[in-house]
């Protein structure tokens, strides 16, 4: 039997969902431009570059700034894994998926992760968190998650981040859907380890994870007793590759061409400038709460902690959550994002990130809905 397998052809589809949002066309013609060798003179160029708008994105002048060559979670990984021992101790706050995804790090690199709950839907309540480090003098760090994703909730960094090192730990923060959609300053608010993603504000195409690791962090790398288990992750060995100038010795291969897009996504990002694209995020979640209120539909999340770029919008009774968004994919060619957890059926999640988060789509995604729910 011969099979035939054809080109493939995606779908010309608006993504308004949790991530990956809409590409760029800029990034998407970036990412065409033709490969050259990862270390490549012109090549080695590109990457100081990147490091150094990476640097402007994160508001840091850390020196250990760069993309892991691998999606959001990987980014994740590299924070726990180099920065943590086997018997350390992590404060994990959660409301929400990502905050478990964190725990599960800390578990597997042979620490105990001591948990800061709060219900999905809710911030983390800072009452609970300086609780949790008056009771464990000897954590280490404090983790959390700066927008969480699954609940459209935003964590107030700047001050768990204040509170975290009143009690002498570093801070490790998830920024993978924050970065580029909101107010996010890593010196300022003395963050150690911060990850993020290139497929959620920054517009990119996903597979790529910006990090970065503050001087303390650093120190607390190169004092490591242990190896780092993760021989890919290892940023000792990473840096041999990514490192300021000097000699750059092969690690592994770089995704040439995704560096490309990144590349161009954080100069579409530094031509806006951070403050109007954080502005541009409000602006089009007004536009958008504006639109949706009017046909009846309810946001979830209380106004003060409400992320402008993941909108979770409740369904209404009687209304089939599945139908709706396979009506909207396939008669609209949009994608929204369906509730996660406890949030199954009963909400949407309506991401507005990036280069998605513009009038057109506001537009397109509120008529779109007005149009099915009157089915
Ligand atoms: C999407 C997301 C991740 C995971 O990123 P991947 O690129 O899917 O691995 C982690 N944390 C948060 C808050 C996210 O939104």
């Amino acid at each position: 039997m011969k099979a035939q397998f054809n080109t493939f052809i995606p779908p010309i589809r608006t993504l308004m969902g949790p991530g990956p949002s809409d590409v760029d066309p800029r990034i998407l013609n970036a990412l065409s431009r033709p490969t050259v060798g990862h270390l490549d003179p012109a090549f080695i160029q590109l990457m100081d570059e990147v490091k150094l708008l990476l640097q402007y994105a994160f508001q840091t002048e850390n020196q250990l700034t760069m993309p892991v060559s691998a999606p959001g979670s990987a980014g994740m990984e590299s924070v726990f894994v180099n920065l943590l021992e086997p018997g350390d101790k992590v404060i994990v706050c959660q409301n929400g998926v990502f905050g478990g995804r964190m725990q599960q790090n800390v578990i597997r690199c042979g620490a105990t992760a001591v948990m800061v709950q709060d219900a999905w839907g809710k911030p983390t309540d800072l009452h609970k968190l300086e609780d949790a480090l008056k009771a464990n003098p000897d954590a280490k760090a404090v983790a959390f998650v700066h927008a969480e994703t699954s609940t459209g909730v935003r964590n107030d960094a700047k001050s768990m981040c204040a509170l975290a090192k009143q009690y002498d730990c570093l801070t490790i923060v998830d920024a993978v859907t924050s970065l580029g959609g909101i107010d996010l300053d890593v010196d300022g608010w003395q963050v150690d380890a911060i990850y993020s993603g290139t497929q959620k504000c920054l517009s990119c195409v996903p597979g790529l994870s910006p990090i970065s690791f503050s001087p303390q962090a650093v120190d607390v790398i190169k004092n490591r007793k242990t190896k780092v288990q993760s021989w890919f992750l290892d940023m000792e060995l990473v840096m041999a590759y990514w490192g300021q100038g000097g000699k750059r010795a092969y690690h592994h291969t770089a995704p040439v061409n995704s560096i490309y897009a990144l590349h161009e996504s954080l100069r579409i990002l530094h031509e806006e400038g951070l403050q109007a694209a954080w502005q541009r995020h409000a602006d089009m979640h007004l536009a958008l709460k504006a639109g949706l209120e009017n046909i009846g539909l309810e946001f979830m999340v209380e106004e003060t902690y409400r992320l402008p770029q993941l909108n979770l919008v409740g369904i209404p009774d009687g209304v089939e959550d599945a139908k709706i968004r396979v009506q909207l994919l396939n008669e609209f060619d949009l994608e929204i994002g369906a509730g996660l957890g406890e949030l199954a059926g009963k909400a949407w999640r309506i991401g507005l990130m990036g280069y998605g988060s513009n009038r057109k789509n506001v537009d397109y995604c509120v008529n779109a809905l007005t149009s099915v729910l009157k089915r």
